[in-house]
């Protein structure tokens, strides 16, 4: 069967995936390095992500606010572990204006800043010391906010999407009285963040937490969502940090208690990135592009007129246009339907496969015999072969489709979750109990999948030596889920005993 792309998942899955970025029109290069323009398509799915994913941190009680992107040097030298684990990829303003030397424009040495500035890569620093401020007392905790913001992080490896150098994101901030208050947020917004991949991207994740060696800088312990790609790499999806004082103590965030007695503040922090829809395009492409599940896609449903360059083409307009009208009047998962009539001059069949790549869920074909008996043709993204292999397009009458069309896109959605869901069940093993058996696992076959393993939860040099075990096999500890199986036995890496269990598998 040939596909709309020029390389297939089977074939070479890496160049599949930068072959969707740039066939579904979803970003390209910018010219500097991992650094990506983000084009409508896939600006328009970050703001279905943005849109939900926001509402559902105002329900859990956080108020949204931005700092700005350049912080003070010094801010940074105030929490040694955090400097240690983003210096090396920290950009510096140190200059304020630039003057022309032999021809060329060159930083002023005249205009060199007193203290340098960092470029953000994450804001726990900048928001710390706006917490010293706003908290004085256990009256004013807790406090809860967010920023939606571009950060930078000068990669060394980068890749459209799951790791670029500049990247969107929202970042959550938060600070409390007590340490099991700071604890329950972490984990409500692990939950929240698993309940947006799963019931938005239909992306199915393993939320847990990160082993010793994962952790963020300064954190006292580390969560994340796992989500396994086609390939059977993870994929971190997003991270939950509880900070404990770390920051507190570097910022000064300190409140008298109820007792009159000083105290440092708990915090959290909190944030998913534009890696998601990387995420989203290496679990729901295919070999003909992407397919975005209906939550997340700009247009829900594409109409496109069959245009002949004749005189008949006003009418079939007029039909399509009213169609659309039909449309935006249902709503799917409690919203008017997102509908396009797409009236570009282009040819049909191009239109047609233009969608097709970028993963429009329905897309709606009308030409002229679909107008005489009051029709349309219907394509569903998520099934577009029938069994012998040929384009599935569905001749349905008008009526029956827009009313059909709610349920319709509801169960596109459910049923991408469900496809990936198996995928991610199927390619999980939990009944491997030695090292060699796990190296061999992960030998056998090009898309291993992970395996979860009893584990020890070592520490200092006995956690390096495993972690470079692993390095030398491509392998990576991904998290100790949440809902694991209890652990039993002995660790496969220590042969301690073992009191979790722990994923293992490659990584992005
Ligand atoms: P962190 O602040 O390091 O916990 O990062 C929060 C989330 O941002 C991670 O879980 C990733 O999903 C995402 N992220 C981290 N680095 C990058 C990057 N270079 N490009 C895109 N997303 C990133």
């Amino acid at each position: 069967m040939k596909h709309a792309l020029s390389v297939t998942r089977e074939q070479d899955f890496a160049a599949w995936y930068q072959a969707v970025v740039s066939e579904a029109d979803m970003a390209e290069e910018s010219g500097v390095r991992g650094c990506m323009v983000i084009r409508p398509w896939g600006y328009g799915i970050w703001e279905q992500m943005q849109r939900q994913l926001d509402a559902e941190i105002k329900r859990t009680g956080h108020e949204n606010c931005y700092f700005p992107l350049f912080i003070p040097l010094s801010y940074f030298e105030k929490e040694a572990e955090h400097v240690d684990g983003f210096a090396k990829e920290m950009a510096v303003v140190t200059h304020h204006r630039l003057i022309q030397k032999d021809g060329r424009l060159v930083p002023d040495p005249d205009a060199k800043l007193e203290e340098p500035l960092v470029v953000r890569p994450t804001s726990e620093t900048v928001i710390g010391a706006a917490f010293s401020r706003w908290v004085q007392s256990w009256r004013d905790l807790p406090v809860l906010i967010n920023q939606w913001a571009n950060v930078v992080r000068w990669e060394m490896r980068t890749r459209m999407f799951l790791r670029t150098t500049e990247f969107l994101w929202q970042e959550g901030h938060t600070a409390h009285a007590t340490e099991a208050e700071a604890r329950e947020e972490t984990l409500r917004m692990l939950e929240v963040y698993r309940r947006f991949a799963e019931d938005i991207v239909a992306m199915p994740v393993v939320a847990g937490e990160k082993p010793e060696n994962e952790r963020f800088p300064g954190a006292v312990s580390t969560y994340s969502i796992e989500a396994m790609m086609q390939d059977g790499k993870a994929l971190q999806a997003g991270t939950s940090h509880f900070l404990g004082t770390t920051f507190s103590a570097a910022q000064n965030i300190r409140f008298q208690n109820s007792e009159g007695a000083q105290e440092l503040a708990q915090t959290t922090s909190w944030g998913v990135s534009t890696r998601m829809i990387g995420g989203l395009i290496m679990t729901h492409g295919d070999d003909d592009g992407l397919c975005v599940p209906p939550r997340l896609a700009p247009w829900q449903v594409v109409i496109v007129p069959m245009l002949r360059d004749t005189a008949e083409d006003d009418a079939l307009l007029a039909y399509c246009a009213e169609i659309a009208r039909e449309i935006e009047a249902q709503d799917a998962f409690r919203e008017p339907v997102r509908v396009l009539l797409d009236r570009k001059a282009a040819k049909a069949t191009n239109k047609r496969w233009g969608w097709v790549k970028k993963g429009a869920p329905v897309i709606v074909e009308v030409g002229g015999r679909d107008m005489a008996g009051g029709n349309v043709s219907v394509i569903r993204r998520d099934r577009l072969y029938n069994e012998a292999g040929k384009l599935d397009s569905a001749v349905m009458a008008r009526g029956d489709f827009v009313a059909g069309l709610s349920a319709q896109l509801a169960d596109i959605q459910s049923s991408l979750y469900r496809t990936a869901r198996e995928r991610l069940d199927a390619n999980i093993v939990r009944d491997i109990l030695d090292a060699d058996a796990l190296s061999a696992f992960f030998e056998a076959s090009p898309r291993p999948g992970w395996a979860e393993v009893n584990w020890s939860k070592p520490t200092g040099a006995e956690l390096d030596a495993v972690v470079e075990w692993l390095k030398a096999r491509k392998l990576t500890l991904r998290n100790v889920p949440v809902d694991a199986l209890p652990a039993s036995g002995t660790c496969i890496f220590t042969g301690n005993v073992a009191v979790e269990r722990v994923l293992v598998g490659r990584s992005y």
